[in-house]
């Protein structure tokens, strides 16, 4: 994505051409980025040589999982329409994990039946609603237990998942109860320890943390564990000042680890795949002066992105047309959307806009359309892909009249 001649241009597409043809709003994914940061996660990783799972959570369009798939990457779910789809867009179920706090029993059936690699438990509930079926089913069935390490890291409140007063996983009591449970199993066959401590991680310290406690926890259960699934959250750079997480870094601590640890090390990432391979492209509907501020009335709201009003999420918002001008007053940028969390940020020096201006709402590929919803009876937008130098149409628009 780099402005010529003052135009927002994708893969040598002028931005701004897109908008008028497609009409607003639109998911504009690029599919030279998610390549990128494939190659990016494989190339920091070779020498551990990870099983790497994209997590369909952060984006389940199809045409963007054939893509992935094309990648030679696995899946993770957490639902069996995700364990579906991931199914359809080609990825075998040898490379799928199947996570999440409340598997039903359907679900379970379903991915005993497709044999997929791993169903990650979270309680003991689970683990004998996984014996019954299997017994049922005369199959033996791999799992993994993800503990929950009590680490803190250090991202939203909202997407933390690794601390004790989080939903996710065990305690490493009971982790250890659980592994003495499964161990006497006949039909339940334990491969994997995994843990996942959150979302949008930018230090590697947490990381570091987290890998002293599954030490810790290996040592104890005294259990060779074929898998350690780490999980994603590898945070990326929404403020476009090079504050992403260090795979250098992350790396060193997973080589130390595996040194003490003999084990195959899977991978969910889901935002540091797709996140930054798409924008929100919309346009003004409006510009409504405030008291201090002016409202800029935007074409897309918290339907079409809702990572703003649901985590207070910061998105960068730039023009597809640059000029100098600069407005004396700062813009609230908002969405038609009938709800005071419908805003996206608030900018202080913009460049001076008018009505009908189109913007790029960045870093929109994970938890965007993923979260959208027909709120206010809106239609789901447009998705395109940018694939050399072509446009590719990977869902329609919903149509108002099938939402009537
Ligand atoms: C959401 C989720 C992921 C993906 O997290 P990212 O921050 O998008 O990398 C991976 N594993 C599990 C279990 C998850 O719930």
């Amino acid at each position: 994505m780099i402005y010529k001649k003052n135009k927002l241009t994708i893969d040598h597409l002028d931005i701004g051409n897109i908008a008028k043809k497609f009409k607003t709003p639109i998911y504009c994914y690029s599919l030279k980025t998610i390549e990128a940061n494939i190659k990016n996660i494989k190339s920091h990783f070779k020498s551990i040589n990870p099983l790497i799972c994209y997590a369909v959570k952060a984006n389940s369009n199809l045409g963007i999982l054939k893509e992935i798939k094309k990648n030679n990457l696995g899946a993770d779910v957490v639902s069996v329409g995700e364990l579906m789809k991931a199914l359809k867009a080609g990825i075998s179920p040898k490379k799928i994990v199947f996570s999440g706090v409340g598997k039903t029993y359907e679900e379970i059936e379903y991915a005993i039946n497709r044999n997929i690699l791993l169903i990650n438990t979270e309680s003991k509930s689970e683990i004998l609603q996984i014996e019954k079926i299997a017994k049922k089913k005369k199959k033996i069935v791999n799992i993994g237990i993800r503990l929950n390490p009590n680490t803190d890291a250090k991202t939203l409140s909202q997407i933390s998942t690794g601390k004790k007063e989080n939903k996710f996983g065990v305690a490493q009591k009971t982790f250890l109860k659980l592994v003495n449970m499964a161990k006497k199993s006949e039909i339940l066959n334990l491969k994997c320890l995994s843990v996942h401590i959150g979302s949008q991680i930018l230090s590697h310290k947490p990381y570091q943390k987290m890998l002293s406690v599954v030490s810790k926890v290996i040592k104890l259960s005294n259990y060779k564990f074929e898998y350690v699934d780490l999980g994603g959250g590898m945070g990326i750079d929404y403020n476009h000042d090079h504050s992403k997480l260090d795979l250098k870094k992350y790396s060193i601590e997973i080589k130390k680890f595996l040194k003490a640890n003999k084990c195959k090390i899977i991978f969910e990432p889901g935002r540091s795949i797709v996140g930054n391979s798409s924008i929100l492209i919309t346009k003004i509907i409006y510009i409504k002066e405030g008291f201090k501020k002016d409202f800029v009335i935007l074409d897309a709201a918290m339907n079409d992105l809702m990572r703003p009003a649901l985590y207070g999420a910061k998105h960068k918002i730039i023009p597809l047309n640059k000029i100098k001008k600069i407005s004396k007053k700062s813009y609230e940028f908002v969405g038609p959307v009938c709800e005071s969390t419908d805003t996206f940020s608030t900018i202080k020096r913009y460049q001076k806009l008018n009505e009908k201006d189109y913007l790029a709402i960045c870093d929109v590929g994970a938890y965007g359309m993923s979260l959208a919803s027909n709120y206010n009876l809106r239609p789901k937008p447009l998705e395109i892909l940018i694939k050399n130098s072509k446009v590719q149409i990977l869902n329609k628009r919903q149509k108002i009249s099938d939402l009537i």
